[in-house]
């Protein structure tokens, strides 16, 4: 069978195969089915976060404010809700940022899932020597003890950028040799940062999965390395998964109700999907069928939209119909989904939609003057989406929702806030 053919003649798949911006609902996600996690793992993630909260304090000075807690602000943006209803239509209901783009220690949604997972592997490692006991004040962890212990031991990962960022750093702060296998859609100056701090960045010609597989073959010949597997990690995943908590807490915070007549819109871009799939698994457990999430990806890498509508999950890669997976997004500049996170959303999430490269600047420059908030090319890919679903009048009336101005929209601004500045002033000349 040629599948390219037969997926052709699926319209929304033809329009995909044309780099043509797409709006797909999820007609699965009325039929729940189970999923290998719960409550209780976020639950379990949190706590260890919480554990290792004095460390983080004292090894990132920047986190002593929020006691160790790495934790982003979820601000209103209501000058960009008018900006964006004449962009892009109407909006009904408030709409707001989540500023991970601003996450302290790396800049990026990646300081969640991404440092979760080498803080679980070393304090299972130093657990392990009889080192540590989870009663004890972590804050012990900055000692040159475990430095020592630590640098026994390796880290390695492939990444498009942000990851390695975020892997890299905690890494290498704990005490650990790490390795950062970066594809070539990674910006210099990223690799320059972990550079800077002892990190060794190789670097490939091609693309992210070469990047990944490359660091999963060095890993499996090295008993002491733990290789971040950004295409399966459940560890990233339930770092992940943490936010929903958080962002509960935070709207509770601000008196904002999420119910039957209040639903919650939140709105993501997403690369392999370990990010947004951890951030809507943790929304679902706790709001149920009150919460609604789309994942944004750009239409030269639009993976996970194509593994859902396909089935095919990880099985299928945008080149597959055609696309040449190049794009300016370079968080999202990934050909094919996770395979652990395309088979949870397949019917967990309630939709999808891409975005053209150049269309991200343009809301990248008005976010900054409007509302004073600077964030990466990625992060905007999203923007699009409450006006979208404002309009979606057949998605509205089937989730019972009459009244779309008692909503709240969430844009999660997944990075930026370590973009160097000359290079943060040409995106926004771009966006002029
Ligand atoms: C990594 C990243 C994403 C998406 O996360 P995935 O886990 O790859 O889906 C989105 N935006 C930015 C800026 C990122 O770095």
């Amino acid at each position: 069978m040629d599948t390219k053919k037969t997926l052709s003649m699926n319209p929304i798949i033809s329009d995909m195969s044309k780099y043509k911006e797409i709006f797909w609902l999820n007609p699965k996600s009325k039929t729940p089915s189970p999923i290998p996690f719960s409550m209780k793992d976020i639950d379990d993630a949190e706590s260890r976060l919480k554990r290792f909260a004095p460390y983080i304090a004292k090894v990132f000075p920047e986190t002593a404010k929020s006691r160790g807690i790495i934790e982003s602000k979820l601000i209103e943006i209501p000058k960009m809700k008018d900006c964006l209803s004449s962009m892009c239509g109407p909006i009904g209901g408030r709409l707001f940022l989540k500023c991970d783009s601003h996450l302290p220690i790396s800049g990026s949604i990646k300081a969640r899932g991404g440092i979760y997972e080498v803080l679980k592997f070393a304090e299972s490692v130093a657990i392990d020597k009889g080192l540590l006991d989870i009663r004890d004040d972590y804050a012990k962890l900055a000692d040159e003890e475990f430095r020592q212990l630590f640098g026994n031991y390796s880290i390695a990962v492939g990444s498009t950028g942000n990851l390695g960022l975020s892997i890299g750093i905690i890494s290498a702060k704990l005490g650990f040799k790490v390795t950062v296998h970066m594809s070539s859609d990674a910006r210099q100056w990223k690799k320059d940062l972990l550079r800077s701090k002892g990190v060794t960045v190789i670097e490939y010609p091609d693309d992210y999965q070469r990047a990944v597989a490359e660091g999963r073959k060095e890993a499996m010949t090295d008993p002491m390395c733990h290789f971040v597997d950004d295409e399966s990690s459940q560890d990233l995943f339930l770092g992940y998964s943490v936010a929903a908590k958080r962002l509960a807490s935070q709207l509770s915070d601000a008196n904002i109700q999420v119910n039957k007549d209040h639903p919650l819109f939140v709105y993501i871009p997403c690369g392999v999907g370990g990010a947004p799939g951890g951030v809507a698994f943790g929304l679902k457990e706790i709001f149920g069928t009150n919460v609604h999430i789309f994942f944004a990806e750009p239409t030269h890498a639009p993976c996970m939209t194509l593994g859902l509508i396909t089935g095919l999950g990880d099985g299928i890669c945008v080149s597959d119909i055609g696309l040449d997976g190049i794009t300016d997004a370079d968080g999202l500049a990934v050909g094919r989904p996770s395979k652990l996170v395309s088979s949870i959303m397949e019917t967990l999430l309630d939709g999808c939609y891409t975005i053209n490269d150049e269309n991200l600047y343009p809301f990248l420059a008005k976010l900054a003057d409007k509302e004073k908030i600077y964030i990466e090319p990625s992060s905007c890919a999203s923007f699009k989406g409450p006006s979208m679903v404002t309009a979606a009048d057949k998605y509205l009336s089937d989730n019972s929702i009459s009244n779309i101005d008692n909503a709240c929209h969430i844009l999660w601004a997944t990075g930026g806030s370590m973009v160097p500045d000359g290079e943060m002033k040409l995106y926004y000349e771009r966006g002029k």
